[in-house]
């Protein structure tokens, strides 16, 4: 049965009308007094309101964050840890009803913030909480009695940016990392998806310092330009557009600021003949693999949005792609048996729609889908059949990040071809291979340039291992322990224990 929406009596959740932004431990009104809507992609509608921030109000966060940082950074790797780990408990003791928040803000289908948005979040606070207690500095004995201490030190206040596609999983992502290393944040969630993230911090404040996490929500070019042109900030951690990560690096250079960007991806997902050799359970998983595209409606950046299936099997394979593709229920997203949802937005449904129409003009082949659907009660919500389409790699379906539950797929005839399709993108950020042949699956992950190469599975984010893009995706990691290496800098402190006159 469907979970309750928010509005309805039994819901779990209860939007406030209207939210402020989070600052110094307190809920601020936006000093221009302005407030921006956030619509529900579900049925279309407004279900609350939420601060459309200026630059005073990033001057304030921003300020809040600085005060509270000589504390903070003070504290031991073990208090920040325990922290950490006390937001994992209270988030899991809310689990249900941050999914249906986040299912009625997003659209995505709540099985997925249920089985893995929300328990991929709680592991990321538990992975840092552990990881910096693990975290060990480096003596180097330049000489015998000459010896270089390295410690590891916060960068101070950090501005975090982040899209709408996973807005609890990316605070998670953003946070831990950066409060586990010592340092403070202002954090501003995308405007299609702030109202999620607000809940969170509701629920964990009493958990943190005041100051030590702060939100401003509001646009892009105001609230998010803003902060990152900030010059009491120390860092900028993005997530979003390659177009948008192209302006936060100007913005950084402003005030010469280390950046670390994840941006977008147009991820290959290949397939080869032997996927369909013996067993047939392999080659059922590698189907699943391939209707992946439409997870989160495909409004994920590593969706795997190109398929290369190899020539020999594209017939039988294709068939029962389609097959399945056809066969992925899509409504409510609030009903446990839905696995697509809405888009996150009306921009973006007009967008996956205008790319729909591309596709055809270019001369692709519709295999499946290929247009709007309406569900019977939420006819104002945003809905979009899953898609296959038959073509050319050089065609602009297979180039430009659509974002939605699309996926252009292509043959090729020779493993070296298919690294030549896989990597002629501008993007580098995910890849799938599938074969039972480990040295060919080898040679292949590490010959396409991706900073993330599944093999024989797809989509899985484990917290300890590393993230990030190549080329126009991005750099730098998240995940892992290496990504607190982004929220630090290195000290040494050089010493002469030589009692000798130099
Ligand atoms: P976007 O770039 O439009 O917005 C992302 C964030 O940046 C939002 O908070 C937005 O308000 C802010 N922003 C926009 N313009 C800004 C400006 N001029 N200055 C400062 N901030 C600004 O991206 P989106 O449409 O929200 O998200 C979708 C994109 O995110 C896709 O390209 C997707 O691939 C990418 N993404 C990447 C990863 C990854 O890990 N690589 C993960 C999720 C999403």
């Amino acid at each position: 049965m469907a979970y309750a929406r928010p509005g309805q009596a039994d819901s779990l959740v209860r939007f406030a009308p209207r939210y402020e932004n989070f600052i110094g431990g307190k809920w601020v009104p936006p000093v221009q007094g302005e407030y921006l809507d956030d619509v529900s992609p579900v049925d279309g509608r407004v279900f609350t309101r939420v601060a459309r921030s200026s630059e005073a109000d990033v001057d304030l966060a921003v300020t809040a964050a600085r005060d509270a940082f000589p504390a903070w950074s003070a504290t031991s790797p073990g208090e920040r840890a325990n922290v950490l780990l006390r937001v994992a408990d209270r988030v899991e003791s809310a689990l249900e009803r941050l999914a249906v928040a986040e299912s009625w803000e997003n659209g995505k289908p709540i099985r997925e913030a249920l089985g893995a948005d929300l328990p991929l979040a709680i592991d990321h606070f538990r992975y840092f909480a552990s990881a910096i207690r693990a975290q060990e500095g480096s003596i180097s004995q330049v000489e015998r009695d000459l010896v270089a201490y390295h410690f590891r030190e916060p960068l101070g206040v950090v501005a975090q940016i982040i899209p709408w596609n996973f807005p609890l999983l990316l605070t998670a992502w953003k946070l831990a990392p950066a409060l586990a290393a010592g340092n403070c944040v202002v954090l501003k969630p995308a405007e299609q998806t702030p109202a999620s993230v607000l809940l969170f911090v509701e629920l964990v404040a009493d958990l943190l310092p005041d100051g030590v996490v702060n939100v401003v929500n509001g646009y892009g070019p105001e609230a998010g330009r803003a902060l990152a042109v900030h010059p009491g900030i120390a860092k900028i951690a993005f997530t979003g557009e390659t177009s948008t990560g192209q302006l936060i690096m100007r913005y950084a250079a402003e005030n010469i600021l280390p950046v670390t960007l994840e941006l977008g991806g147009k991820s290959p997902n290949i397939f080869l003949p032997d996927v369909f050799a013996a067993d047939d359970e392999f080659a059922a998983k590698a189907v699943e693999g391939f209707v992946m595209f439409a997870l989160n409606q495909g409004e994920v950046c590593t969706c795997p949005s190109r398929a290369l299936v190899h020539e020999s099997i594209w017939d039988e394979f294709m068939d029962r792609a389609v097959r399945r593709t056809g066969e992925l229920v899509l409504g409510d997203p609030l009903d446990p048996a839905t696995q697509v949802g809405a888009q996150a937005s009306a921009e973006q449904l007009a967008k996956i729609l205008s790319y729909l129409e591309l596709g055809r003009e270019e001369g692709a082949e519709v295999l499946v889908g290929g247009g709007r659907r309406t569900v019977p009660g939420l006819e104002d919500g945003y809905y979009v059949e899953p898609t296959i389409f038959s073509g050319d790699n050089r065609m602009r379906i297979f180039q430009e990040e659509i974002f939605g539950p699309v996926v252009s797929a292509t043959r090729f005839s020779d493993v070296d071809e298919a690294v030549r399709i896989a990597n002629d993108t501008q993007y580098g950020l995910g890849a799938g291979v599938w074969s039972r042949d480990g040295n060919t699956a080898h040679r292949l992950a590490r010959s396409v340039e991706a900073g993330r190469v599944w093999v024989n599975c797809y989509h899985a984010y484990p917290a300890h291992a590393a993230f990030g893009g190549y080329k126009r995706s991005g750099f730098g990691r998240e995940g892992h322990v290496s990504t607190l290496g982004h929220y630090q800098q290195t000290k040494s402190v050089v010493v002469s224990y030589d009692t000798r006159p130099t």
